[in-house]
């Protein structure tokens, strides 16, 4: 019976796009699985719907709540669709609703359509003053005789829900349960494994693979939640409660008198019996706990989950080659022309065609041919022409004889040495052809690649925007470098190696270890991608990781590596997160073999693991089984010797070192001598 995934959305009928930075009153929709929940805030209700319809397709067993009214009061079915069902409400406007990808929709205009059907003034009312429909009336005062219920049975039950015919003003559900109902409709015939409860499935516990029912989120304490914004909060609360819903939930309305008929045509709120709310109950304590498989993840795993699990976020923007060194390419660069476009000289000398040539001096032909400068006339059969290099051969020119091989007087050159027919020449796209893929897409350009890509003849490049990637500390302990404290090392180290890979970084701050404080920064953060140090593990202070298994998604949190076991790889409101260790040894070590191949990736670059090289161990070592290891190291002699400590909090040896010593995750002991893999940080994009 119970569900491996649980979302909670809060919906909203605006009429525009709510803006990219979260706010209240718009779409919230918080999914929780098992060990972790995701929070996300959505502009419009398409992208939340797509998002949803992602989350649907995982193929999990589903419980899926929205917070409007999924029927209403007696005898308003029947009058509208000619049958007395919730989904018959649904399916009509599925069909009279329109409701576009920017939120712009025809709802006020509808709602008048359907008072039309009903005697008197009503029952929908509410509306912008400005927009003329005389018969949407503007106020509740100005209804009557519409004859319908003022409630669902279920509002009566409900604290201060607010009836279904409010399209407008604070508190309104009617708007929201016009476009919901639509949208709804269409969600459940692209789901044949979905039942609505209880409007399909009566007031029983159902089976199928989605479950989709009304909720009301305002039933949830929300205050043991770590949010600013209540609808976030409450959808939190929500989920939490959901996943824990007791069996009576879905049954308790049965005893209701008149029970079918209310679950077929008005709709239930899950969590309401019938003498009101009922006991929400006790969550099953996972959000705290890891899911199964987290703990101590082998580094091989949590690499393929970063391969597999990141796709490119950044847009396209079209850059002239010359500042596009370092960039990220979005498609493939073909060549537009022909390298060398004609063919040309490759050396000064004496230009002619080969086949004429008779025995002895060759007269030389008037003028000259150079670079920029070419000779249009023909070159008469058997003449040669003075010729420098890059200049197109003109016509009746194949062939070029070395200038130091030649002797010129009287008007004629003496060859010593006939050279081969073509001799000294390029062809004409020897190099390149027009059409040649000659970079591909995800590829970051090299000064060798701008210079392939102009020889293509192209101007400028499709790449990727940069990535921009939020840069965070945490520690009550932390203070600006040059401070009386522990100084910040980890956040100008870390803003220096996303510079050096490409990308933008952006500098969040520090923030004391206090939850609310810490939540605020990464909600207010307009970033792509966000490095966190310090807080990562599972002691009191260790906020971050706290947060992250509370309100964000976590993938892997602890990474069997050697330093930097507390690594959290999740997403805060969807955005990938990387949850750095906050010594710096080990956020050096985790942000360039985890964070490095990841954001590229985001930023838009193919998968790339770095190269090893097997060299011989300039030390001896014992290991143990269990993580893999990362020795700060260098090569001399042709030997890596390693930093005399270990330990993770020496920054000396960071400085000290030029790559890493890779030990895999078995036990091992090396003797001196022994064969290596050493990581060079230039090619972890390190200088
Ligand atoms: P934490 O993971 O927050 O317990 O931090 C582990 C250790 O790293 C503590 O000794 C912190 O003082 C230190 N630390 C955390 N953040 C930073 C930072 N930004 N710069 C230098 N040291 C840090
Ligand atoms: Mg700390």
């Amino acid at each position: 019976m119970s569900f491996e995934l649980v979302i909670a959305a809060d919906w909203s009928a605006a009429a525009t796009p709510t803006g990219r930075r979260p706010r209240k009153d718009a779409i919230w929709v918080c999914a929780d699985r098992a060990g972790s929940r995701e929070l996300r805030y959505f502009p419009t209700r398409a992208a939340a719907l797509d998002w949803i319809g992602a989350l649907l397709a995982e193929g999990q067993r589903t419980l899926l709540g929205f917070d409007f009214a999924m029927g209403f009061p007696p005898g308003f079915a029947a009058a509208l669709t000619g049958e007395a069902r919730a989904l018959a409400v649904w399916d009509w406007l599925a069909v009279h609703v329109t409701d576009a990808a920017d939120n712009a929709n025809n709802r006020f205009e509808l709602a008048q359509v359907i008072n039309r059907r009903f005697p008197g003034t009503g029952p929908f009312w509410g509306r912008p003053a400005a927009l003329d429909l005389p018969d949407l009336p503007a106020t509740d005062r100005a209804r009557a005789a519409h004859g319908m219920a003022e409630r669902r049975q279920v509002e009566a039950r409900a604290r201060n829900a607010k009836p279904v015919w409010q399209l407008a003003y604070a508190g309104a559900v009617g708007s929201q349960t016009l476009l919901g109902m639509a949208a709804l409709s269409r969600l459940r015939r692209a789901h044949p494994d979905l039942a609505v409860w209880p409007q399909e499935t009566g007031f029983a516990r159902p089976e199928a693979r989605i479950v989709l029912a009304e909720i009301y989120p305002s039933l949830f304490d929300d205050n043991a939640q770590d949010h600013a914004i209540k609808d976030a909060r409450q959808v939190m609360a929500a989920s939490a409660a959901l996943r824990a819903a007791p069996g009576e939930w879905w049954t308790a309305p049965a005893a209701l008198p008149d029970a079918a008929r209310i679950a077929s045509e008005e709709g239930w709120i899950l969590g309401v019996g019938p003498d009101g709310p009922l006991p929400v109950g006790r969550a099953p304590d996972d959000c705290f706990a890891l899911p199964p498989g987290i703990d101590w993840t082998p580094v091989d795993a949590a690499l393929a989950t970063l391969r597999e699990g990141t796709a490119p976020v950044t847009g396209v923007e079209v850059v002239p080659v010359e500042r596009a060194a370092g960039r990220i390419l979005a498609a493939d660069a073909v060549a537009r022309r022909a390298n060398p476009p004609a063919a040309n000289a490759a050396v000064d000398g004496w230009g002619f065609s080969h086949a004429t040539l008779g025995p002895g001096p060759i007269p030389v032909a008037p003028g000259r041919a150079a670079a920029g400068q070419p000779h249009v006339d023909p070159v008469p059969p058997g003449r040669a022409l003075r010729i420098l290099t890059g200049a197109a051969l003109p016509p009746g020119v194949d062939t070029v004889a070395l200038q130091e091989d030649a002797v010129e007087a009287a008007g004629a050159v003496t060859l010593r040495a006939i050279p081969k027919p073509g001799a000294n020449t390029r062809r004409a796209g020897e190099d390149l052809a027009s059409g040649d893929v000659l970079l591909r897409q995800g590829a970051v350009l090299r000064p060798s690649d701008l210079a392939l890509a102009i020889a293509g003849g192209l101007a400028a490049l499709e790449l990727r925007a940069l990535l921009r990637v939020g840069v965070l500390s945490t520690g009550d302990e932390i203070v600006a470098p040059g401070g009386e404290g522990i100084a910040d090392v980890n956040r100008p180290m870390l803003l220096a190696m996303l510079a050096g890979w490409g990308l933008a970084p952006v500098d969040l701050g520090r923030v004391r270890d206090d939850p609310a404080a810490l939540a605020a920064r990464l909600d207010a953060a307009d970033v792509d991608a966000l490095l966190t140090s310090g807080g990562a593990s599972a002691g009191a202070e260790d906020h971050l990781s706290r947060l992250m298994r509370a309100r964000g998604t976590v993938q892997h949190w602890r990474i069997a590596v050697k330093p930097g076991r507390p690594l959290m790889l999740g997403r805060w409101n969807g955005v990938p997160l990387f949850g750095l260790p906050g010594n710096p040894v080990a956020a050096f070590t985790c942000a360039a073999l985890f964070a490095r191949p990841a954001l590229l990736r985001l930023a838009g670059a193919d998968w790339s693991d770095p190269p090893r090289r097997r060299v011989p161990a300039g030390f001896a070592k014992r290991k143990k089984a269990g993580r893999r290891e990362y020795l700060r190291a260098r090569i001399r002699d042709g030997r890596a010797e390693i930093f005399a400590s270990e330990g993770s909090g020496r920054v000396s040896g960071l400085s000290w070192a030029e790559g890493f010593v890779e030990l895999p995750d078995a036990a091992l002991e090396i003797a001196e001598g022994d064969a290596v893999d050493y990581i060079a940080f230039a090619d972890l994009g390190i200088g």
